[in-house]
């Protein structure tokens, strides 16, 4: 018997098998289902095998305020809740964040069970640095308010992530390529499906490919730091500077090092003195 609570629930962003089976367990028992559209997420418990006699009950951003108190209520009069979205894990980019916040000041039990995310598996499918990232949700539709957007985010030293749709994707990689000028960028569509693909090159060429395919379908839009963030350790660095200190000048190898790494060069003399100083016979 689950224990009155939220439970926040992952679904798969396309795959059916994408679904754990603590998720499947949590959706079998609970009585009521909180959900952005009752006739998906329905769909997705018959397609599931999962039996439909249950509360299924809307929780849209418009009507989030309203249907946060009777989500509580049903909480606190001992029934357990199951918060799904249309696909991928809700409040990403999904309706959530009040309901959860309310609960937290109520002390009320919530609980999340992990799972397909479209951000993350396109992250993982990039070849973008991954160490460091910013996602960003949606990209506005409007031309002054995406460039706004580029212009405040294109200094920042992470890769980006964004949501994209079919029909704005050029729009956007047009728009992008100014702000965003010798970055790699990485598109991942249609995760999980048969379709999945991941384009990765310079924003032209990824502009010349979609203009040759139409784009179609689920995106996710990255793009490359603006200085390439290797994911590299300070053990490293200390390990090749070392390395090369001994077989080249100082300035050689801070030169070299600094090539590689993409590093500040007065912080790395300095280091590579040290290192100089602590290996040398005193
Ligand atoms: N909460 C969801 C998640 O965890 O992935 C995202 C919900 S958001 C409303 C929907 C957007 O996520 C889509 O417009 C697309 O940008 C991205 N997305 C969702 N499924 C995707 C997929 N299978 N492939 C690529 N992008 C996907």
């Amino acid at each position: 018997m689950l224990r009155n609570g939220l439970y926040i629930i992952a679904t798969p962003i396309g795959n059916l098998q994408d679904i754990s089976e603590r998720a499947l367990s949590i959706m079998r028992e609970v009585e009521v289902v909180a959900c952005e559209d009752t006739r998906i997420t329905k769909k997705l418990f018959a397609l599931l095998g999962i039996s439909l006699s249950k509360r299924f009950i809307t929780y849209e951003d418009h009507n989030e305020d309203a249907t946060t108190q009777k989500l509580i209520d049903i909480i606190n009069s001992g029934q357990a809740i199951a918060l799904l979205s249309d696909a991928g894990s809700p409040l990403i980019s999904d309706p959530g964040y009040k309901l959860i916040n309310r609960c937290r000041e109520q002390n009320i039990y919530v609980t999340a069970i992990p799972g397909a995310c479209a951000l993350i598996t396109a992250l993982q499918l990039s070849g973008l640095p991954t160490n460091r990232f910013m996602f960003a949700g949606f990209i506005p539709n409007k031309d002054k308010a995406r460039q706004d957007l580029f212009s405040e985010l294109s200094p920042i030293d992470t890769t980006l992530v964004f949501y994209e749709t079919a029909p704005r994707l050029l729009k956007t990689l047009q728009q992008a390529k100014n702000f965003f000028t010798k970055r790699k960028i990485a598109i991942a569509r249609e995760l999980t499906k048969m379709y999945e693909e991941t384009v990765y090159g310079s924003i032209a060429e990824v502009i010349e490919y979609f203009t040759q395919n139409e784009p179609k379908g689920e995106f996710v839009l990255m793009i490359a730091p603006p200085r390439e963030i290797h994911q590299y350790t300070l053990d490293d660095v200390r390990f090749q500077l070392q390395k090369r200190l001994g077989e080249t000048s100082l300035k050689t190898a801070v030169k070299e090092i600094c090539e590689q790494y993409n590093l500040n060069k007065n912080e790395t003399y300095a280091f590579a003195l040290e290192l100089k100083n602590e290996s040398s016979p005193r």
